[in-house]
């Protein structure tokens, strides 16, 4: 009987490295993994092309396995398990459908392989229809379907079998972005209603923000920041998680002190402001600081500031516009301004202003 802690987590990633090829130089796609996946949690895997994402997720499925550590399922190492023993199904991004079958019939297909009874798979079917919303095309073929109605019947087909867990990789990357938009929240839908645990591999960062509970930072092989949308884009841990989710920017600053999690810094030009320090870290001397482009106004330059430049560009984006300043210490420096009825101070490019930075706004990084 496995303890309350192991029960806590639907996936345990322990320790994971995998290596490709053998020889002198094998290339580790995965370099010491470690991360707890929740029980009906929505959990996503971001990172750029080639970190290592879809390596983890096979992993998982079981279609490869570990040079190194462990894998658990709801407390249970799950190594010698063939991928089509684990309670883990996987919606691919061409969606693999059989496209000469109806809807029905592909959703029907990996029941009839689990040897499910005949009225067992009816119903099945008729919920999965039911539940991806796909009941008036339930006896056309796949082949005749749009992208968005080909990926319900993907998704309905892999919950079908009732998996404790379901891999989704890059399952939307093929839509355009309106559908892509729709099928996030339809995503987020099926998730809660189902109570499935969700692992979603995506290098879009807004996809990952928009959807997920928890989002793992992934980069070369390894996790770099575990946490909820708001703390990976608020509190990013280090250079690279602040550069890869969102627009952002980066000052050097001087610490003067420091407190248990915060900090006293100096900006280029004097101002002093508090600063967050990012989790375990200890900064001393000459830092870099984040801050986002929201989170700065744009002041007159007479106006007591904490930084000082020239406005080099205004660009409008409909919801919001951008200024972009060359700060006097040779820096550059995006504010980001959003636009409403009451209009501001009208700016045009080659003024000379002021930048004030909201209590709060600016964080030390782990260099
Ligand atoms: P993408 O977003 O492009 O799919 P990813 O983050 O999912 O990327 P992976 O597919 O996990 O990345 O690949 C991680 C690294 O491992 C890449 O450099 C890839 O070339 C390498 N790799 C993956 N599979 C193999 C394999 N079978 N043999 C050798 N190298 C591999």
């Amino acid at each position: 009987m496995s303890s309350r802690a192991e029960e806590e987590f639907a996936i345990e990633v322990c320790n994971v490295s995998k290596l490709f090829g053998t020889g002198a130089a094998p290339f580790k796609a995965l370099d010491d993994v470690s991360v707890n996946i929740r029980e009906n949690e929505f959990f996503t895997l971001l990172g750029p092309s080639g970190c290592g994402k879809t390596t983890l997720l096979r992993l998982i499925a079981g279609f490869t396995y570990p040079t190194e550590g462990e894998i658990r399922l709801h407390g249970s190492n799950i190594a010698a398990l063939p991928p089509f023993k684990r309670p883990v199904n996987t919606v691919f991004q061409n969606y693999a459908l059989f496209p000469h079958m109806t809807v029905g019939e592909n959703i029907a297909f990996g029941l009839q392989m689990l040897g499910r009874p005949k009225a067992d798979i009816r119903e099945s079917v008729d919920e999965m229809v039911k539940l991806v919303k796909l009941e008036a095309v339930k006896n056309r073929r796949t082949g005749q379907l749009s992208g968005g109605q080909q990926q319900r019947v993907a998704l309905a087909r892999a919950l079908a079998p009732r998996p404790k867990v379901l891999l989704l990789d890059e399952p939307l990357s093929a839509l355009d972005y309106k559908l892509r938009k729709e099928m996030q929240i339809e995503l987020k839908r099926l998730q809660h209603e189902t109570g499935v645990t969700f692992i979603f591999v995506t290098h879009d960062q807004e996809e990952a923000l928009t959807m997920a509970d928890r989002i793992a930072v992934m980069s070369a092989g390894r996790i770099l920041q575990v946490g909820t949308p708001h703390e990976i884009y608020d509190r990013p841990a280090d250079r690279f998680v602040a550069a890869f989710i969102g627009e952002t920017n980066f000052l050097t600053a001087d610490v003067a002190a420091s407190t248990d999690g915060m900090a006293e810094v100096t900006l280029p030009g004097g101002a002093r402001i508090s600063a967050f320090v990012a989790e375990g870290g200890q900064p001393t001397g000459q830092v870099s600081i984040v801050v986002r482009p929201e989170h700065a106004e744009i002041v007159d330059r007479e106006a007591v500031a904490h930084l000082t430049g020239q406005l080099d560009n205004i660009v409008y984006f409909g919801t919001d516009t951008h200024f972009h300043v060359s700060l006097d210490s040779g820096q550059r420096f995006i504010v980001r301004r959003q636009n409403s009825r009451i209009t501001g101070a009208v700016l045009a490019e080659g003024d000379t202003v002021g930048i004030t930075l909201d209590n709060g706004a600016a964080q030390i990084l782990k260099d």
